[in-house]
This record gives C-alpha cells, sequence and structure tokens, in this order.
C-alpha cells in the first residue's frame, strides 16, 4: 500500500516511522515531510495547508489512503475533498472537524448529549459577557472560538484582566477566530489525553497520554504546543479509560452520526480529572503533538488496518490495538527564544549518536536540510523519545539522548513525565 502523509512535524514522522515497519506499506509519500521523515518517505514539497496543491498531488499519487497530521487541512475540508476524489482518507470532515473547530459548537455538543464538561457560556458582545463573569469565580477561562493557532485560550487571574481580554479578543485578537468567545467556569483537577479510533459508527480506545505544555521545569512560563509526553498516563487507569470511553467517547460519536457529522479519524479528548471523574477540557480533531510520538513507539500491533478502517468503515469488531508494557516518553528540544521568536540556522550535531542510546528514536519536529548538515527551522524541533523496561528508565535513556545532541541553540525541559515519576 502506498500511504500519503500529510504534515511536516514530529507527530508526522512518528507516523511515517511506525507505518514504515508494516508488512502492508510498500511506500510513503509526504507532504511537505521533513528531514527525518525523508529518510523513510519521499517527500514533496506540497504545504499542509495548501488543499488545492495537496489534491493534486493526491491524484497524481493515487495513494491507498491518506493520513492528515494537522487540524487545520482537516477543519479547512481536506477530508471531504479527498473523499469526493474516492481516496481514503485518515482524517474526519470539515463537518466533523468542528469539534476543534469551534469550542462554541463543541461546548453546545456536550451540553445536548450529557458529556461531562465545565459550566459555560456563549458571546459575541463585551458587556453580556462581562456580565456573566458574575456568575463564575476567578480565575476565568476566556476561549476563541475558532482556531488560534493554539493560543486562543487565556487563564486570567483577576476580573480586571478576564474584561481586558474580552474587549481584546472580541475587537479581533485572534482576527475571526475570536469573533465569538466561550467563557467557561475553571475546573481543577490533573489533565490527560485520551486517544480513541472512530470510523463514524464505533470507536475504538488507542491509548491514553500526558504532555506538558508550559515552557520551564516545573510547569512555569508560558504555554507552548507541548514540550513533552509520555504514554501510558498513570492517572488512566483501566477503570478510568473504561469511564471515558463510557461517558465521553461513545456518546460523542453517537451523537456526531445523530447530527449527521459521523466522526472518522482520531478523537483525541484532553480530561480534567478530579475525585475519579473526568471531564472534557477540549476536543481535537488529531491526534496530540507530541502524544503521537510516545504512542506511535508504543504500539506493538500494526496500527495500518485500524487507520484503513477508520477511513473506510469496518472498525466495529476490531479489538483494541496491542501496545508493548514498556512506557514511553518523548522530551521536545526546542530554539533558544521559543515560544516566542526562535533563533533559527543553528546546525544540530550528535543526531546519529543519540539514535544509538537503546530504545532511542529521534523525531524531527522543526529541522531543514541546508548542504550536509540539519539546522534548526522552527521552534520545536526534536522530539527525542524513548522507551524503557520502567518509565524512570526511558526518562534516563531520553536525557542521555538529549546529551549527545550538539546543538547550543537548543533546549529542553529537564522534568518531563515528573508526575508520574513521583507517583511510582
Ligand atoms: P485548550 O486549548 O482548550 O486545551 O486549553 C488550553 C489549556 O488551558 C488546557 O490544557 C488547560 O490546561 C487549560 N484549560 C482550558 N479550559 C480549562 C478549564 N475550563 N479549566 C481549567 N483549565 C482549563
Amino acid at each position: 500500500m502506498k500511504i500519503l502523509i500529510v504534515g511536516g512535524g514530529g507527530r508526522e514522522h512518528a507516523l511515517a516511522w511506525r507505518l514504515k515497519q508494516s508488512a502492508r506499506v510498500t511506500e510513503i509519500v509526504a507532504a511537505p515531510g521533513n528531514p527525518g521523515i525523508a529518510a523513510l518517505a519521499r517527500c514533496e514539497p506540497v504545504a499542509a495547508d495548501d488543499l488545492d496543491g495537496l489534491m493534486a498531488l493526491a491524484r497524481r499519487e493515487r495513494p491507498n489512503l491518506v493520513i492528515v497530521g494537522p487540524e487545520a487541512p482537516l477543519v479547512a475540508g481536506l477530508a471531504d475533498k479527498l473523499r469526493a476524489a474516492d481516496i481514503p482518507v485518515f482524517g474526519p470532515s470539515a463537518r466533523a472537524a468542528i469539534l476543534e473547530g469551534s469550542k462554541g459548537f463543541s461546548k453546545d455538543f456536550m451540553i445536548k448529549y450529557g458529556i461531562p464538561t465545565a459550566a459555560y457560556g456563549r458571546f459575541t458582545e463585551p458587556a453580556k459577557a462581562k456580565s456573566f463573569l458574575d456568575t463564575l469565580a476567578p480565575p476565568y477561562v476566556l476561549k476563541a472560538d475558532g482556531l488560534a493557532a493554539g493560543k486562543g485560550v487565556v487563564i486570567a487571574g483577576s476580573r480586571a484582566e478576564a474584561e481586558a481580554e474580552i474587549d481584546a479578543m472580541l475587537s479581533g485578537k485572534f482576527g475571526a477566530a475570536s469573533a465569538s468567545l466561550v467563557i467557561e467556569e475553571f475546573m481543577t483537577g490533573e489533565e490527560a489525553s485520551f486517544f480513541a479510533l472512530c470510523d463514524g459508527e464505533t470507536a475504538v480506545a488507542l491509548a491514553g497520554a500526558q504532555d506538558h505544555k508550559r515552557v520551564g521545569d516545573g510547569d512555569t512560563g508560558p504555554n507552548t504546543g507541548g514540550m513533552g509526553a509520555y504514554s501510558p498516563a498513570p492517572i488512566l487507569d483501566a477503570a478510568m479509560q473504561a469511564q471515558v470511553m463510557e461517558r465521553i467517547v461513545e456518546p460523542t460519536v453517537r451523537g456526531m452520526a445523530a447530527e449527521g457529522r459521523p466522526y472518522r479519524g482520531v478523537l483525541f479528548v484532553g480530561l480534567m480529572i478530579e475525585n475519579g471523574k473526568a471531564r472534557v477540557v477540549e476536543y481535537n480533531c488529531r491526534f496530540g503533538d507530541p502524544e503521537c510520538q510516545v504512542i506511535m513507539v508504543r504500539l506493538k500491533d500494526d496500527p495500518l488496518p485500524q487507520l484503513l478502517a477508520c477511513a473506510t468503515g469496518g472498525l466495529a469488531g476490531c479489538r483494541r490495538l496491542e501496545r508493548f508494557a514498556d512506557p514511553a516518553v518523548s522530551v521536545v528540544m526546542a530554539a533558544a527564544g521559543y515560544p516566542g521568536e526562535p533563533r533559527k540556522g543553528g546546525v544540530i550535531g550528535g543526531l546519529a549518536e543519540a539514535g544509538k542510546v537503546p530504545g532511542v528514536t529521534v523525531f524531527h519536529a522543526g529541522t531543514a536540510r541546508m548542504g550536509d548538515d540539519i539546522v534548526a527551522n522552527g521552534g520545536r524541533v526534536l522530539n527525542v523519545t524513548a522507551s524503557g523496561p520502567t518509565l524512570a528508565e526511558a526518562v534516563d535513556r531520553a536525557y542521555r539522548a538529549v546529551d549527545k545532541i550538539d546543538w547550543p541553540d537548543g533546549f529542553c525541559r529537564r522534568d518531563i513525565a515528573w508526575r508520574a515519576l513521583a507517583r511510582s
């Protein structure tokens, strides 16, 4: 089978790496891919948000399956265009990707189908939004309705800050994405991510994970796209996973089908867990990045049959993919300046040595090739991913590999997986 992977980050490198091991995969094409992916696949210079370019590529290549990594092309309707051209695609239609594309839609949907989440209101007028704050206690959670490159959620500590943020968002801070706001109750508890595969009618659990969003050790500093992840997440034990499937994932898939928006692809549920109960923080319509990296490393079974079943139906009766018992961790190496202006162009050495540490795979997230060199070309640049017989051993292996990478501009958090290590 020929697979086309859309995207060029660490998530897509991990997908290509895992699918390359499938006995059924003969060729992988990536658009646009990256220098790490280029070792496994043919990379075509088409951007992940260039829907016309991607359609032209897909018509030319006629892949047996297209796997769409990032959310933006899904929300923009790439899966719809591919299905209309009879090309199987792993990823939801635009009408289903709205679960991530509109926070307001997803909140209304959860209430309609009895899916546990924080109390909220939706607003387009500043005065009404501000008076809704009377019903809440600080901190205040303000969310731009639409996609805002992961920056659309603001947690305001004071009423004055919340009111200023309401004015800023409703007057275009995130463009059209913040023309409408969700304001919601602040939830306390422990966050975790859960992933399920869906074919429009049926959902099969895939894996749980936890990530670290803040840039600094001890979960301090500004939010990022994610500085590291690990799987499994101890808080998502078997009973909690069963609860999440029964009360959240299955009602979501049934509800979306009832709405005429069958959900196909991976459903990523961001959870807040407290006192044995999980509530939804948000839905995402794609794999997490870097959660995907740890999930792919842990998959024992070939995921291709289930990814295909998501695209074309037939998940009913599929058992959950077998995972290795060994935990996995991924440490993000970012460029100095991230999450602000990352320093680009620094030459990265030691990648081969890092990859020789037992259990380690280094995924490329934001790199470019300059002659014989690999250079930094983004904020999050490498995902040093390791598995091991214990989480502590996996973490130790990942940091041993990090220390072999010679890249003066690079930095990483030194405490990835601290919460799970503290538990054990
Ligand atoms: P989101 O983009 O919706 O995942 O929000 C980004 C982050 O904001 C989440 O990972 C949470 O840490 C936090 N957050 C979002 N909504 C809430 C909430 N209602 N209560 C507490 N924290 C929240």
